[in-house]
């Protein structure tokens, strides 16, 4: 039996947009000599789903699948990215099981949701069927409404 979650990849801070590789380039190429990619920038996000669709074969970001070396994997890629702090979101197929890793330079920092329930508050009180009045659906129309 395999333990599925939902991840979602989030940028917090630092390098927001990065070259496509870490080739060097002479100011007029418009393709790296080393690997062909186009010499733009790019979302760090994107590029690390592409590093992670590479070394997985997968991409576990459309739907829940079990991703067991996210931790290994992701430490391992934000070394290239030694700025830039990186969110890993999972929703586990678990009742509760809410967390977030927060990625720098290769080490990280683990997060469980803390799930509040609001307390009692008188002013939040409504009707069981919100936006409608009750009576109003309850009530026989007479002589009144039944004329218009
Ligand atoms: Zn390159």
């Amino acid at each position: 039996m395999s333990y599925d979650t939902a991840y979602s990849l989030v940028y917090v801070s630092g390098s927001q947009m990065v070259p496509q590789c870490n080739h060097p380039t002479s100011p007029t190429d418009r393709f790296c000599p080393s690997c062909g990619l186009q010499i733009t920038a790019v979302h760090v996000v994107d590029i690390i789903e592409r590093m992670l669709k590479e070394t997985l074969a997968y991409t576990p970001f459309n739907e829940p699948c079990s991703w067991y070396t996210h931790v290994d994997d992701m430490c391992k890629i934000t070394k290239g990215f030694p700025e830039t702090i990186i969110a890993l979101y999972g929703d586990g197929e678990e009742s509760g099981d809410l967390w977030v890793k927060y990625f720098l330079n290769g080490k990280v920092q683990r997060e469980q949701a803390e799930i509040i329930y609001p307390i009692f508050n008188k002013s939040k009180l409504e009707s069981p069927t919100p936006g409608k009045r009750v009576k109003d659906s309850l009530r026989i129309p007479n002589k009144n409404t039944l004329q218009k």
